[in-house]
């Protein structure tokens, strides 16, 4: 693991020096793709409307205590009746890209087999909207809402998986590819393996470890099988998959922290990347990982392999990580941000744009990565609406912080192309429900009404292009 510093500040401090604050549109270049990003399940509701099947999140939030609040996402912000108007908002702040997901289970209501054509019609409204409007979609195929059916035959665990995947991978590459180019595969396949099968705290709420190798081959698997249907079925495809990552720093200079902390980064950092590039699971910092051959057939190696156009980066914090013999197999822990003293969002996660500089920076390091684009990036925190405003200047200076950071790692020859800020408005945030707003624009979820937020506005200037 390497470490990087942040030249012009000091990345204990998390802080940037004031003249690294200030910087332009200009300054990311006239190519530079500037957007917003959004999930089916946390935005769409219309959960039982037009023939859609259910997914395993709609299952998973009915179950008592498992969503903070219990909090349903059957309306959500209702963007399968109101996305015109939030594609207006798109516009208003002055982005022109719009990424969002398909709801697998609206398309295919078993997963697999027959089509909903209601589904269909609803995306190819929303692409013709965007096309109208001059916005460039971003298609991402899978974040997190599995069909509730496949996960009755096993989900992720069951290596039929990537059969189905290749389906609807073919169904929505021959539906929406005459006017969608920009693609993303898989969300995030480090949460569905650790979160949905092993911990349980996100749906299908499987516990155990025994799951999460098979789960991480299958996910890998579909993420490279996934980009092979798009390659083949769409002309002039722009093909990347998103993957969540935390630079990780080790609580002491001891070898035992200093190893906990490299298998820390090969689960966080390394695990969904390196088999696309051809590197193979990381096993030298994480030897359990080995095991994994268990799950593999012959040729499995080379079908890991894919030559992404470009690797979607989300990194929301950075982590501290120590040796711990409580935990089995990983034998580690995590320092929580708010033991550290350093500066903390609404979820608990440190405010890090070091953290974001130098997690660019490591990435950059690999050969095989051609561009980098900022799929995700943004931050909850407890916003106030008062009187038709919503202050939220914690928000704002996030964003700053980590614009500079990506800014600093973009100059020093790190070849980032986009940014795509989370999320364009309030949304349903898995298991915290509603009670963590990441939004550039406010949602009453009693009203619908939404209400631009000053960072929102913050962004509409900066995408002006005035110096701010
Ligand atoms: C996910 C989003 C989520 C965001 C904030 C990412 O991990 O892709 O769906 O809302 O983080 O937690």
């Amino acid at each position: 693991m390497k470490t990087f510093d942040l030249p012009g500040a000091d990345p204990s401090k998390n802080k940037t020096e004031d003249d690294d604050l200030k910087f332009s549109k200009a300054d990311f270049g006239d190519d530079f793709c500037w957007g917003t990003a959004t999930a089916a399940f946390q935005i769409e509701g219309a959960v039982k409307e037009d023939g859609r099947g259910a997914s395993v999140w709609d299952t998973f939030s009915y179950k008592n205590g498992k969503i903070k609040n219990n909090d349903k996402a059957d309306v959500a912000c209702d963007f399968y009746h109101k996305y015109e108007e939030d594609l207006k908002l798109v516009v208003q702040l002055g982005f022109t890209e719009f990424r969002f997901s398909i709801s697998w289970s609206r398309l295919l209501p078993n997963g697999i087999g027959s089509v909903n054509q209601r589904g269909i019609e609803f995306y190819n409204r929303l692409i013709d909207k965007c096309i109208e409007l001059n916005i460039t979609p971003w298609i991402t195929l899978y974040h997190w809402d599995l069909p509730q059916d496949l996960e009755n035959r096993g989900g992720w665990k069951n290596r039929e998986i990537v059969n189905w995947f290749k389906e609807y991978a073919h169904l929505c590459a021959t539906h929406f590819g005459d006017r969608v180019k920009n693609w993303i595969i898989l969300n995030e396949p480090m949460a569905v393996a650790g979160l949905g099968y092993t911990t349980g705290l996100h749906a299908p709420g499987k516990k155990g470890l025994w799951n999460f190798l098979p789960v991480v081959h299958h996910l890998a698997l579909c993420q490279s099988e996934g980009g092979r249907v798009i390659r083949e079925n769409v002309s002039d495809a722009y093909i990347g998959t998103a993957i969540s990552c935390s630079f990780v720093e080790p609580y002491s200079t001891k070898p035992k922290d200093v190893a906990a902390a490299k298998r820390a980064d090969a689960v966080m950092n390394r695990l969904f990347l390196e088999p696309i590039l051809g590197l193979g699971y990381p096993v030298d910092a994480f030897s359990y990982l080995s095991n994994i051959k268990k799950y593999m057939l012959e040729g499995d190696a080379e079908r890991l392999k894919f030559d992404f156009d470009f690797i979607g980066v989300q990194n929301y914090f950075s982590v501290v990580i120590r040796h711990s013999y409580r935990v089995p197999v990983l034998w580690l822990k995590e320092v929580p941000a708010k033991l550290r003293n350093v500066p903390i969002t609404a979820m608990g996660w440190e405010v890090s744009p070091a953290g974001m500089y130098k997690i660019l920076k490591q990435f950059s390091e690999y050969k095989g990565i051609r561009d980098i684009v900022i799929t995700e990036s943004g931050a909850a925190f407890t916003d106030h609406y008062v009187d038709g405003e919503v202050a939220d200047p914690e928000r704002e200076a996030f964003f700053k912080q980590y614009l500079a950071a990506i800014l600093k790692a973009k100059r020093e020859g790190v070849n980032i192309r986009g940014y795509l800020a989370w999320a364009l408005t309030d949304n349903f945030e898995w298991a915290e429900g509603y009670s963590a707003r990441f939004g550039l624009v406010h949602v009453d979820f009693e009203t619908q009404k939404r209400t631009v937020k000053n960072s929102g506005k913050w962004f509409s200037e900066f995408l002006m292009d005035k110096n701010v």
